[in-house]
Order: C-alpha cells, then structure tokens, then sequence
C-alpha cells in the first residue's frame, strides 16, 4: 500500500493549483454564479495550459480536485466538455472516434451524456425516449432534462429506447446525436442552486433523424454502457466533493485565524474544525481506494458507489459546518456558493440513496469477509 503520489503527479497538483489561483478570482466565481453563465474563455485556456491530462486518470482526479477546491461552478465548467467521452472511447467504433472525439479531444468541441428525462433520473430503466429504424436512420422522438452542456455541446451520447424488451433495460441503444441535426432542440434551464456557471437544458427530439453509424457499440447493450461509464465518472464527482470540502474548509479556518486566539481556542470551534478535517481525510482515502481499483482496471462498484456518497456528504457536512463557525463573516462570503454547490453532488450520477442501494445489494450478494 502506497498513499504517496509520483512527483510528476505532485507537480500536477501544483500546475493546476496555481492555474485555479490565477483564473478563477474571487470577481469572476461571483459574475459567472450571479449570470448563470457558462466559461467558455476558461474553458479554451484550460484546454491550452493542459489542465486535463487524460495520459493519467490520476491527474484528471487531482486536477478535478483542485478546480472545484477554488470554484465548483468554474472548476467543472472546465473539466465537463468530455462528459460522457468514455462511452464512445470504450465501446464507439473507429468512425465516431475519428468523427467526434478527436474533436473534443483537440478543444474543438464539446459534448455532453443525456441519459435523465423529465420523468425521473434515477430510473434509467424506464426511459421512453424512442427510435424507430427507417432507410438506415433512426428516427427519434422524446426528450431529455437537466442536462449538462445542454445549448452548448456539438453533441451527446444519449441513452434511447430502440425495443420492447420485457426486460426494460435490454431495449436501450446509445445514440451519438449532433445539436445541428434537424428536430434537435435545446432549452436553457436557469434557477439552479449551485454549480450555476455549468450550462443545464432541456433537449427536444422531434423525428430527429439519426444516422445508423450513430449508434455506439450494439443495440440493446447501451444500459450496461452507462452503467460501466457511471463505474468511472462517479470516482470523478467523489474528487468534486473532496475539492468542495477542501475549499470550504481552507475559507472557515482562514477566518477563524484571522479571529486570534480567543476564538480559535473555544472548544466548539475547535470540535468542529476536528471533525471537518476527519471528514474529509476520509473522503479522500476512500476515494483514492476506489479509484486505485479502477484505474488498475479492476473498478468495485460498490467501492466507487461508497466513494461517491460519502464524498459527496462530506462536501454538504463541511460546508455547512463552514458556516456554522464562521457565522455572518462566512455567509457573506464565497462560503455561501460553496454551500449551495455541495448539494448537487448528492443528485447527480446517482442520488446518495441509488448509492446506497447499490452498497446495499452488493453487501447482500457477496459472501461473509
Ligand atoms: C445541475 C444538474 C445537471 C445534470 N446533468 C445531467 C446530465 O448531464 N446528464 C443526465 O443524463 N442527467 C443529468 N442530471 C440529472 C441527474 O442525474 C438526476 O437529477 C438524478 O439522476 C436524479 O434524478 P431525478 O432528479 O429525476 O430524481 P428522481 O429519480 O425522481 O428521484 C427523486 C428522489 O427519489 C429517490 N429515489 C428514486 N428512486 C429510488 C429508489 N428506487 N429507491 C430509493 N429512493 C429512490 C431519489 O434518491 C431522490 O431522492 C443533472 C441534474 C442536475 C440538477
């Protein structure tokens, strides 16, 4: 067991660090959160300074860390335009990889994973969203919710009904839909509590035409893609919610220093910091567990499952706890973003209660340690 990163990993850390330092200052997390605005200058120098660097998943985890450490909303604006990409790297054929990722991967484009739709994300089962094949196309018709990069993508992996099975989730496909085809439409979705920087929309699909090359991997297997992907980006929002923790913990123990002695030696305050910082020393070393199994190619779902809730209430515990200690001086700061960008990483990927179940019928399933 090693709990040491590599020095060129370190230095990573560093590299990003002073990158978030540097852009995302205190004026521009504000204006981006107030105008419920996408980054896109961010975005374009991240991509040029090389914040993501996908040669190691340990870089990307550090580097997600250290963004949302600085500014969630900022933090995963610029680490998102890849959302989904596993999907189409994993089981796309050698045409979508040329056609579409090498766009994405070049900073040419921007993608996003639409699987949710207006009657319920968790149930990813019971989509309805269907295409009906005709003359080598598919024809779509439905619509998905709260999906991000929604009126700012030049594509989306999007999960679609293409069958009847009994078994509701063998009748799923993974369709590589373009914004431009015609019958696509995107709708701005504003009003979020937090992570208000990040671009959200509503997607209209009316007899989208879609064509048969679009369809990743094999019809009827595109449930277990987003199960196998979901197995990897929920490592990536547990490293959201060790940043947030992170970053909300560093602004209350700034302020309670900056109180003197006096305050910092009340036992409350202290009990508190105590239990912030276990806090997340805990989310961090889960989450490096599970992801040492996935990136040894050996992902634990239950493991990753374990990370992501705990992570993710780890960041809604230590902010809250943020501003409890720090009072009027916290609330009236950037310690309120953080507070309301915790909460959506208890949603997002699978509530803390689809993790559960997840743990739970795996703990059921498996044998006595
Ligand atoms: C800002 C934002 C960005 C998003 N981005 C994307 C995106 O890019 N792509 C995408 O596809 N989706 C996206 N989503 C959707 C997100 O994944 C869903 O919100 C999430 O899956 C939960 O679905 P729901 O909100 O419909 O809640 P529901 O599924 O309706 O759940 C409501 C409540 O019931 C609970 N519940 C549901 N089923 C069970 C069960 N079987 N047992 C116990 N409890 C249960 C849930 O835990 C939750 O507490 C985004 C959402 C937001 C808010």
């Amino acid at each position: 067991m090693n709990f040491e990163f590599t020095e060129d990993q370190q230095k990573m850390r560093e590299k990003v660090r002073e990158f978030a330092q540097r852009e995302f200052t205190p004026e521009l997390a504000a204006k981006f959160d107030m105008e419920e605005k996408y980054p896109e200058e961010l975005r374009k120098k991240s991509f040029e300074e090389k914040i993501i660097d996908y040669s190691d998943p340990w870089k990307v985890l550090i580097a997600i860390e250290e963004l949302c450490r600085a500014d969630a909303g900022l933090g995963i604006s610029a680490t998102v335009p890849y959302f989904g990409e596993e999907i189409i790297s994993l089981f796309g054929s050698d045409y979508l990889k040329e056609k579409y990722l090498a766009a994405v991967n070049d900073g040419k484009a921007i993608m996003g994973l639409a699987v949710t739709e207006p009657g319920g994300g968790s149930d990813v089962a019971g989509i309805k969203t269907f295409a009906t094949k005709k003359d080598g196309k598919y024809i779509v018709n439905g619509g998905k919710m709260f999906i991000t990069n929604g009126t700012i993508a030049n594509f989306f992996v999007s999960l679609i009904r293409t069958s009847n099975e009994e078994k509701r989730h063998h009748g799923l496909s993974v369709l590589v839909i373009e914004s431009s085809f015609p019958g696509f439409k995107s709708t701005k979705l504003r009003g979020k509590l937090g992570v208000r920087a990040t671009d959200t929309a509503e997607l209209q699909f009316n007899n989208m035409e879609v064509p048969e090359a679009n369809l990743v991997g094999e019809e009827g297997k595109g449930f277990y893609y987003v199960m196998t992907f979901f197995n990897i980006s929920r490592i990536f929002v547990a490293g959201q919610g060790i940043g947030i923790a992170q970053g909300a913990y560093d602004r209350a123990l700034r302020i309670i220093k900056s109180r003197g002695a006096a305050y910092s030696n009340n036992e409350e305050i202290q009990f508190a910091l105590a239990d912030m910082a276990t806090h997340i020393e805990a989310a961090r070393l889960i989450t490096y567990k599970a992801a040492s199994f996935l990136f040894n190619f050996k992902p634990d779902p239950m493991e990753t499952s374990m990370a992501k809730k705990y992570a993710a209430e780890t960041a809604v515990y230590v902010a809250e706890k943020a501003l409890e200690i720090t009072g009027i001086e916290g609330i009236s700061s950037d310690l309120e973003r953080f507070y309301r960008d915790a909460k959506i990483l208890e949603i997002w990927e699978g509530t803390s209660e689809v993790e559960k179940l997840i743990i739970a019928r795996s703990i059921l399933k498996g044998g006595e340690n």
